[in-house]
């Protein structure tokens, strides 16, 4: 918008000073609706004339085509048996200036007080972008159902809990005692039992028992493993077949544990502890959540290490979620996103993304769908 209006005040710069200003004024609208129509990019919407009902406007939307049906909020999807799919709408139905690779920033028109509003606005979601990354959400919960099936916010993947901990290479499920741990997915055991004989970890004895899947399924040419940690004891052998969600293993607390939990890692290439990738990118999402990944980055493009990063709801009375970026260390970031931060289990909604610096914030605006991935990037400047 800027190099627009600038190439015209140089062309127009001997006409009056009134006439450059009512033209920018006229370019500056109209560039603006088509760029709010072509979903987002940070421009700043004007806002409409209120609605006569307290419903809120869709950011301008007659250029997103109105016969696509984006997933609504809450809308309840079954669980799947086999790999996810999602109803995402036809490409070819939507706008050809919509930027899915771009940083995602929605900007909301935000709601106009009427007599009878009610305190929480109603955000109508903007469909989604049509060329999203394919998701590998291959995995089930090595959980029950029942149990313990949210990993522990506190040391997610990448994290070293305010530098008490080493780099974390996986994420835990907080399970007492000989709960059953059940497979992500099918495929075959090459690891069952304790790691006094070889390295699995960062040293011997670090997962004490231990169970390791190679999965049926290659991702991109390479062989995809799944890693169970800390058990009391396997409930199967090294060579077994198992299908997805059997019983095998009952978890524990052997290795270096401070309790009962089972640490849960996806590597991909290789079995080796430098080949973990954030396991919340191949868990499925429950139904009514979603995903946030993204990237803390310097203005050079280097990564922020261990930034606090939080996520609050705008559009509905929630409780804010929180992570920091992975800390530097043999962390890997998905070949697809190149995040450093994910967080799960966000309920479909919208946000606002959270950076803070000292005490400069740096924020992005972003919708959460329900089982899919929704990404930020956040330039942190001095
Ligand atoms: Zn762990």
């Amino acid at each position: 918008m800027v190099l627009f209006r600038s190439s015209y005040r140089q062309a127009f710069w001997p006409i009056t000073a009134l006439f450059v200003f009512m033209f920018a004024l006229t370019a500056c609208q109209s560039q603006q609706a088509v760029v709010v129509a072509g979903v987002s990019e940070g421009a700043t919407a004007v806002p409409p004339s209120p609605p006569a009902t307290n419903t809120l406007m869709p950011v301008v939307p007659k250029l997103v085509a109105p016969t696509i049906q984006p997933i609504m909020l809450g809308s309840p999807t079954p669980m799947p048996t086999g790999l996810p799919s999602f109803a995402l709408p036809d490409p070819a139905q939507l706008t050809a200036t919509a930027q899915p690779t771009a940083v995602p920033s929605s900007t909301v028109v935000p709601p106009t007080p009427t007599a009878t509003h009610t305190p929480i606005p109603t955000f109508t979601p903007p469909a989604l972008p049509q060329t999203l990354p394919d998701e590998h959400y291959w995995l089930k919960r090595p959980v029950a159902e029942g149990g313990v099936v949210w990993t522990n916010k506190h040391y997610p993947y990448g994290s070293t809990r305010n530098g008490e901990l080493r780099p974390h290479h996986g994420v835990e499920f907080d399970v007492p005692y000989n709960t059953e741990i059940l497979a992500a997915a099918s495929g075959t055991v090459i690891v069952a039992g304790p790691d006094d004989q070889k390295i699995y970890g960062e040293h011997l004895n670090f997962y004490g028992n231990v169970v390791i899947i190679q999965h049926d399924t290659i991702y991109k040419g390479q062989p995809v493993f799944t890693l169970y940690g800390h058990l009391s004891r396997p409930l199967v052998t090294v060579g077994q077949r198992v299908d997805a969600a059997q019983a095998i293993a009952l978890s524990g607390a052997t290795g270096v544990a401070d309790g009962p939990h089972m640490h849960f890692e996806v590597r991909l290439g290789q079995n080796s502890y430098d080949a973990t990738y954030n396991p919340l990118l191949w868990l499925w999402p429950f139904p009514d959540r979603g995903t946030v990944a993204g990237r803390v980055v310097f203005p050079n493009g280097t990564p922020a290490y261990e930034a606090p990063v939080r996520v609050e709801r705008v559009d509905a009375n929630s409780r804010y979620a929180a992570t920091t970026t992975y800390a530097l260390g043999d962390l890997n970031a998905d070949d697809i996103w190149q995040e450093n931060f994910v967080i799960d289990d966000v309920e479909a909604g919208f946000y606002e993304v959270i950076v803070t610096v000292g005490e400069d914030k740096f924020t992005q605006e972003v919708w959460v769908y329900p089982r899919r991935t929704s990404f930020v990037e956040i330039v942190i400047t001095p």
